[in-house]
């Protein structure tokens, strides 16, 4: 008898299971340690006790079977090209069943006489027969025979689930229990499962209990793991050293006050508290600021800047576009008043002055524009995040500002942060209100606080769903309602989805803010080629000639030329302009109280959050704002719903939180992992709610007492496992 091997977890896998299964694991599934294999867990299991016979199938039932081919026959098909295999299935009480592959030559090898399998899929009827067209199956082996449950794990056609099932527990016969990552009095405290017992009861459980008692230690795993990376990268960056900007009696800010037309919300005051005392601190700021549309946000900022520049510093605001960033200069110049007219006449005494900087702008301009940012001329400049994080050189920035930057993640902070000696200290603003898990993971870094009133004389907004395919003769009315709202001297917005054009590419800019959100074009491929979603630069000249005929239409989206863009924003501001055809560009930060009506076309090809921020653009002043989705949708499907939950709505919380559930997941804890295999397989930000929060608390706690877990290098292991070990390392070395 040969001594077998140490194996670990760190171990590779091909001494155990062979270079063949290795070779596939590693290249299909990135599987290359004892690890990572075990950390594949099974994606459901197929409980014997709940397998039908074919005796008792019916019409119409979605059947789960299992059964041993008898005959497999590779024919032609008669309408199509390519070939069917032809199957006939025998379970144990010898009843026959008869099943169809459509991709015959590739199932071939899987499926042959003698071969026993788990085959499921919806009993349907052929030539008089019952059958299971194409259903899907899972190989046996003998060792499945006897085992109350089945594991199916992710697989692909060059590695079977079952394949997968059999270096599993190959790997699991030879491995002792690996020490446990999770301290005891944890485990023992939330009557978790050891490591070992919850590894084996995952790939081979006895009972169902087993599988959800494993699922849930080893989500315990995964809720850690993230939380204590958030931990760490805010032990890192709030431990930088910062300069301190104590607020100055009878400064900027002071004098801003004075002259505000208005008076701050409690709200607006409470926050600017919290963040005048943050940037009194050695250490920087790291602080979200979530707002409805129209919270105020703005003044927020601009107020913390003005700190900043009382104390000798320079401050950055970062819009996710040009149309944005050039918005928001004119919007602080004109809060500024005679305070921001630094070097003009009329000035006051102590003023600053708000630089603009975009890329667009002349090669002069710009030289002007970077030379007053690198001498310090400029107390505040507004521009684009990628022109200020690769070209500009401060002369010294105290603080950057990101405003409506709701697909920033993590990694993208702190290339802002900077590696300087001093660390700016950084303010973030979104308007899209955070669900409490969201918070937890993909904002782990900042500290959050939330504006929930909005200043008053806001209007309500009715939002209605104007549904083409039962009322196609609404549409006209949409038009007529559009004519009414500028016959009473105001301005409409009308969306569409694409710019249109050569291309039939998104909208570069709006692409800053939507490209990540699978909502669009999420019904895509439910079958049935659907036309391409509605375009401005189709939408507006039918428009003009049509039901809008006469009204002043304008047209904005990303391609156009910067200027341009600037030129029809400004005319429509000024309200040279009646209706402005756009597309996703306007949703954030446009502000013109004037506009009262909008028009979102194919309105289910956008996300809920999305549709809230858009309507957000109207009803910004006195007079009550109306918006209509447009869609043509059929009644009863899941994209009406969604637009009737907009509707019924406008509380912008709820949304997201359906926005949540409606969203691959994924797609939000993946930005925490930059392009990587991802280390979370089981973390739910919707089931896993308590466990997070629990995770939360814990991880900060043994990241006070340790912040370079020497005491914990399970823990360790398990924050490398989420985010990456270099990444991992990065925490610990900035420490
Ligand atoms: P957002 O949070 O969407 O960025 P803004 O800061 O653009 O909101 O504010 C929206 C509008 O409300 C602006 O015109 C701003 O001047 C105005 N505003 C801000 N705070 C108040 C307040 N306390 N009272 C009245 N109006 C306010
Ligand atoms: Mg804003």
């Amino acid at each position: 008898m040969s001594a077998e091997p140490d194996i670990d977890l760190l171990s590779p896998l091909q001494p155990i299971i062979g270079k063949r299964a290795a070779d596939a694991l590693s290249a299909q599934l990135e599987i290359n340690t004892v690890g990572e294999l075990v950390r594949h867990y099974p994606r459901k299991y197929v409980d014997r006790g709940k397998l039908t016979d074919i005796a008792g199938l019916e019409i119409g039932e979605h059947a789960t079977l299992v059964a041993q081919v008898e005959k497999a026959v590779l024919r032609d098909m008669r309408a199509r090209r390519g070939k069917l295999l032809a199957v006939v299935i025998r379970d144990e009480k010898g009843a026959q069943l008869d099943c169809t592959f459509f991709n015959g030559h590739k199932v071939q090898h899987l499926i042959h006489p003698g071969v026993r399998a788990v085959f499921s899929g919806k009993v349907g009827v052929f030539n008089r027969k019952l059958q299971l067209t194409h259903p899907q199956f899972e190989p046996l082996d003998e060792t499945d025979e006897i085992r109350p449950f089945i594991s199916v794990y992710p697989a692909t056609a060059k590695i079977t689930s079952q394949e997968i099932a059999r270096c599993v527990r190959q790997v699991l016969d030879m491995l002792d229990d690996p020490s446990d990552p999770l301290p005891a009095e944890l485990r023992r405290a939330e009557g978790l499962a050891e490591l070992g017992r919850a590894l084996r009861r995952i790939h081979v459980p006895e009972s169902e209990a087993d599988f959800h008692a494993a699922r849930n230690r080893l989500v315990w795993d995964e809720a850690i793991g993230v939380q204590l990376a958030l931990a760490l990268r805010r032990h890192a960056t709030s431990s930088r050293p910062a300069a301190p900007c104590p607020l100055r009696p009878g400064g900027l800010v002071a004098e801003f006050d004075e002259r505000l037309p208005f008076t701050l919300t409690e709200g607006q005051r409470a926050v600017g508290t919290e963040i005048a005392a943050d940037l009194e601190r050695t250490h920087p700021m790291n602080r979200l600021v979530q707002g409805d549309v129209g919270a105020g946000k703005t003044v927020i900022a601009l107020r913390a800047m003005l700190q900043v520049v009382d104390a000798g510093r320079q401050a950055a605001l970062l819009a996710p576009t040009e149309v944005l960033a050039a918005q928001h200069a004119r919007s602080l110049r004109n809060l500024l008043g005679p305070l921001g007219q630094a070097g003009e006449l009329g000035a006051a005494e102590r003023a600053t002055s708000v630089t603009l900087l975009t890329g667009s702008m002349g090669t002069k301009a710009k030289r002007k524009a970077l030379l007053d940012a690198q001498s310090g001329e400029a107390g505040i400049v507004v521009g684009t995040h990628a022109l200020i994080q690769d070209h500009v050189g401060f002369a010294d920035l105290g603080m950057v500002v990101v405003d409506e930057q709701h697909r920033f993640g993590v990694e993208q902070r702190d290339a802002l942060r900077g590696r300087g000696e001093l660390a700016p200290h950084m303010l973030v603003m979104t308007a899209t209100p955070i669900p409490r898990t969201v918070a937890m993971t993909v904002y782990g870094d900042l500290e959050i606080s939330a504006l929930r009133e909005l200043p008053g004389g806001r209007s309500p907004i009715a939002t209605t769903v104007v549904p083409l395919a039962e009322k196609p003769s609404w549409f006209e009315r949409v038009w007529r309602r559009v004519r009414e709202e500028v016959a009473q001297g105001h301005q409409a917005y009308v969306v569409c989805p694409r710019v249109g054009g050569d291309t039939g590419k998104a909208d570069p800019d709006a692409d800053l803010v939507d490209t990540d959100d699978p909502d669009i074009g999420a019904d895509s491929d439910e079958g049935t080629a659907r036309r391409p979603p509605l375009a401005v630069l189709e939408v507006a000249p039918k428009l003009a000639e049509g039901a809008l005929e006469g009204l002043r239409l304008g047209v904005l989206h990303g391609k156009l030329p910067p200027d341009e863009k600037d030129t029809v924003m400004r005319a429509f501001e000024r309200g040279e302009l009646d209706v402005l055809v756009a597309t996703t560009v306007i949703e954030v930060g446009v502000d013109v109280p004037n506009s009262t009506g909008m028009v979102i076309l194919d309105a289910d090809r956008f996300g809920l959050s999305q549709l809230h921020q858009l309507r957000g653009r109207v009803g910004r002043g006195s007079a009550p704002g109306v918006c209509l989705l447009v869609t043509d949708m059929p009644a009863a499907t899941t994209a009406r719903e969604r637009l009737d939950a907009v509707a019924g709505t406008t509380d912008g919380f709820e949304l997201a939180r359906l926005d949540l559930e409606l969203r691959r997941e994924g797609d939000v804890l993946g930005a925490m992992q930059s392009g990587r295999r991802s280390g979370l397989k089981l973390l739910s930000l919707l089931r896993h709610e308590e466990i997070i929060a629990k995770a939360q608390v814990y991880s900060a706690d043994i990241v006070a007492h340790d912040p370079e877990l020497r005491g914990h290098p399970g823990l360790a292991a398990l924050v490398g496992e989420v985010v990456g070990d270099e990444e991992r390392a990065a925490y610990l070395d900035k420490v």
